[in-house]
């Protein structure tokens, strides 16, 4: 497939391409190109502009500092997944990084390319949601922070302005005893996720659980949190009869999403066993 026709810049600062962005209605961001193109070559995005940001300098780190990780947008899945920082101190993100398509895909698409997409098989978004992150978007207008909760709006739609451009992706630094996992079922042909939970759990001193926060992805139209799952789970010590029970709690008021692959009702109950296996895998890490 052939896209239709659009010019093409290379931006080589943030101001520039949010000056371009700014002045051009119908402009797109290009980060690594991984979805973008596959989406103008089956005609589903006709921009007439693309604006790359991929020499931008400053946009690909991975920064730990007052409580805080930062990640710039254009990180690579690969840097993430291969960062000895994040795998010490937030092992979920090169966790979550390392079920991403294949190494090419991996050495070229970026977590900022990845969330702004916010494809519903997309990995990113349930660890995003799971680690309450918080996004960064910068306009000529200024910056602001968006939560991770009110970030994915829908299907392929975020909580970004036309004019914004994602510029860093915040997580709080995970202290005292916590366990996190991914874990996913990998559609067999695309690779992406049919069903994808992340599990982020906070353990206190005689190892109840007194935090939890579950993400979801491949489910429905955009990824979610599993409320009630984790309602049910803090206080408790998570043991096997615990995590059955708290399973129990399924969240009736998401819309599952059904297709020739997987059907609704099949994807809502793979929900619940991936969801347990991260809970599970997460507390072995916890250990
Ligand atoms: C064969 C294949 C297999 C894949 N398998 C998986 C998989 O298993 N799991 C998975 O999660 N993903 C998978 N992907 C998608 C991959 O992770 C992409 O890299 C990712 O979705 C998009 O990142 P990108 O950097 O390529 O962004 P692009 O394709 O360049 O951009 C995607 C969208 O985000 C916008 N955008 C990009 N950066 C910014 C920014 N900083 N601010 C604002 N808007 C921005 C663009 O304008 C565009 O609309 C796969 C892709 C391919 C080709």
């Amino acid at each position: 497939m052939i896209p239709a026709q659009f010019d093409y810049t290379r931006a080589n600062t943030l101001d520039e391409a949010l000056t371009l962005l700014a002045q051009n209605e119908d402009a797109k961001i290009l980060a690594g190109g991984h979805s973008l193109i596959p989406a103008m070559k089956l005609r589903l995005a006709t921009p007439s502009l693309l604006i790359d940001i991929g020499r931008i300098k400053d946009l690909s780190y991975i920064r730990e500092g007052n409580g805080q990780i930062r990640i710039g947008a254009m990180t690579t899945h690969y840097q993430i997944e291969s960062s000895d920082l994040l795998k010490s101190i937030c092992p979920l993100l090169p966790d979550c990084a390392s079920h991403i398509g294949d190494v090419q895909v991996r050495n070229k698409g970026t977590i900022g390319g990845s969330v702004a997409h916010s494809d519903p098989g997309g990995d990113w978004p349930a660890a995003i949601v799971a680690l309450d992150a918080e996004m960064i978007a910068v306009s000529k207008n200024g910056e602001r922070s968006i939560k991770a909760d009110d970030f994915f709006v829908d299907l392929l739609t975020t909580a970004l302005a036309p004019n914004e451009i994602l510029r860093e992706i915040r997580v709080n630094k995970p202290s005292g005893r916590t366990g996190q996992a991914y874990v996913k079922m990998h559609h067999p042909a695309s690779g992406f996720a049919v069903v994808g939970v992340a599990a982020n759990l906070g353990f206190d001193d005689s190892g109840k659980c007194e935090s939890a926060r579950i993400g979801i992805t491949g489910v429905s139209s955009k990824a979610y949190r599993a409320t009630a799952v984790e309602s049910a789970l803090r206080g408790k010590h998570l043991d096997h009869g615990a995590i059955e029970e708290a399973l129990a709690h399924d969240d009736d008021a998401v819309e599952a999403n059904g297709d020739l692959f997987a059907s609704a009702d099949y994807r809502r109950n793979m929900a619940m066993v991936y969801t347990g296996r991260a809970i599970a895998a997460a507390v072995e890490r916890a250990r």
